[in-house]
């Protein structure tokens, strides 16, 4: 394995710290996708306290071919955050403040490792809230988000989190600080770097500030759960509510693979049936839209509709709530290979679940099926016996045959995880070779040495190329 000299480090005065220390290194060569493998040690690891410390470590790292790859919580699910040629892990949570809250323009400025929900908590006593929060807002980053577009269960009503990013201050691979983006709510002024930004996995710069856009919070919001007969009931019904204009606020589902391990992990004895959750915000007129969807829903054969507020609503939402952490309890002596994502159009929806279910029984394997559905995403997880090689092979067959079948319906093999390093192999399928030659211009343009998280995105780097603009001579 590559190593790198990083000596140089301790020669940079920074405002932050330096760790050589293996058990830190450690810690930083595993996310949440990597604990079974995947990840490189890293040489070094630097926690920056500034933009200063990050510049300064980015132009040292660039001009000694040394790659950086930026980490802040470690929840990413495709091996994103971890080193693949070792080198530098630059850990973002010591740069966690809220650096200013502007209520009168729904707005606030952050530093990039504040955990998600930290924002929600430092704006609510304006009435505020931060929409677009995935369901790890609070064991995840601003900046991690951000770098992974990630989105939630809100995102069928407000968007993902590139929709509620103004402005960027970041640093690219050469150390030179740029801001991208405004403060004003709209702008067409010259190329959108934000947004090229935004969803890049810290493989074109790293941000070292940022300013969200805020939303009022909702007068009223009320939710729960409604259990129907069968999966294709579940889906449909889902499908339906989104194209007849239900204004709901949250729509997801779960199969019935994933009610029976949430029911087992929560303690509840709900049946074991498919089930739609939903939560609706609004300052007026609420009653009617929960009746609205009921109907919807009971054109569907819904056996059960039960809506709350409050406490009473977080109660009936436990089982979605808590589903990842069911999934993974569910067995000992199985674990999950692939975390999916794949999205599609709202229409083809079922049908990429129902192909899921199918792959599930040829293969022999257990793919609990859920997400936020109302977005035409579906999460699932390839359970497989992890020391059996014929269960693992498996798993992978079926988990590719789901991602180009979603592909082939005009979707995405990423909602909001990311390709990191596991979704590499579909990216050319997914936008054809001329597209991606044109991302590895962008990339080449902005970050010639490949200095910037090396090994993820692009297909060839599977293989341990590197993207470089002039690759070093004999490579
Ligand atoms: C239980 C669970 C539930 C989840 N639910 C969701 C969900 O609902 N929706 C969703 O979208 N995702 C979800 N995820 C995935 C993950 O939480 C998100 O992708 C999250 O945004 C990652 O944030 P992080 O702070 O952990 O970043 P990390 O995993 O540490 O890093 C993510 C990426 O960001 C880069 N990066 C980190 N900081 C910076 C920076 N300052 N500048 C540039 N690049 C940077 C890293 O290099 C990496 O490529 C879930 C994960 C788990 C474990």
């Amino acid at each position: 394995m590559t190593t790198h000299d990083c000596s140089f480090l301790e020669d940079l005065s920074l405002d932050g710290s330096v760790t050589f220390g293996e058990s830190t290194r450690e810690t930083h060569a595993e996310d949440w996708g990597t604990r079974e493998g995947g990840g490189v040690l890293p040489d070094a690891v630097v926690s920056p306290e500034s933009t200063a410390d990050v510049s300064a470590v980015l132009s040292a790292a660039d001009e000694r071919g040394v790659p950086v790859t930026p980490y802040a919580a470690g929840t990413s699910l495709e091996g994103n955050a971890v080193p693949a040629f070792a080198g530098i892990s630059m850990d973002f949570t010591r740069m966690d403040e809220v650096l200013d809250v502007r209520p009168g323009d729904f707005q606030v400025d952050v530093e990039p490792g504040i955990m998600g929900s930290r924002v929600d908590e430092a704006v609510a006593r304006h009435g505020l809230f931060f929409p677009p929060l995935p369901s790890s807002g609070d064991i995840s980053t601003i900046g991690g988000m951000i770098a992974n577009d990630a989105s939630g269960m809100g995102t069928v009503t407000y968007g993902e989190i590139r929709d509620w990013v103004l402005e960027l201050e970041a640093v690219l691979a050469d150390g030179s600080v740029v801001k991208a983006g405004s403060k004003a709510v709209k702008t067409s002024s010259g190329y959108n770097l934000k947004d090229l930004i935004v969803g890049s996995e810290g493989t074109l710069a790293v941000v070292t500030r940022a300013t969200l856009e805020l939303a009022g919070r909702p007068r009223e919001i009320r939710g729960g759960r409604a259990l129907f007969p069968t999966l294709t009931d579940a889906s449909d019904a889902v499908t339906d509510a989104v194209q007849s204009g239900v204004d709901v606020a949250k729509i997801e589902l779960i199969d019935a693979d994933s009610a029976t391990m949430a029911n087992a992990y929560t303690g509840t004895d709900l049946p074991d049936r498919p089930m739609v959750f939903v939560e609706f915000h609004a300052n007026h007129g609420i009653e009617e839209e929960i009746s609205f969807c009921r109907n919807v829903f009971e054109a569907h054969d819904v056996t059960r509709f039960e809506m709350a507020e409050g406490d009473e609503m977080d109660d009936l939402w436990q089982a979605r709530r808590e589903l990842a952490y069911a999934v993974e309890s569910w067995d000992a002596d199985m674990g999950a290979l692939h975390p999916g994502d794949v999205t599609v159009p709202i229409s083809k929806l079922s049908a990429v679940i129902e192909h899921a279910k199918d792959l599930a029984e040829e293969y022999d394997l257990l793919v609990p099926c859920f997400g936020h559905a109302g977005d035409g995403n579906v999460h699932y997880t390839v359970l497989v016996d992890l020391d059996d090689p014929d269960s693992r092979a498996r798993g992978k067959e079926l988990n590719r045959r789901i991602v180009e079948h979603a592909i082939d319906l005009g979707g995405t093999s990423t909602g909001e995880h990311g390709i990191g390093q596991g979704k590499r192999g579909y990216l050319v399928r997914e936008h054809g070779e001329e597209s991606v030659e044109a991302m590895r211009s962008v990339k080449r343009a902005l970050d010639p040495n490949d200095t910037l998280n090396p090994g993820k995105i692009f297909p060839e780097t599977a293989d341990g190329e590197r993207v470089r603009a002039d690759p070093p001579a004999g490579e």
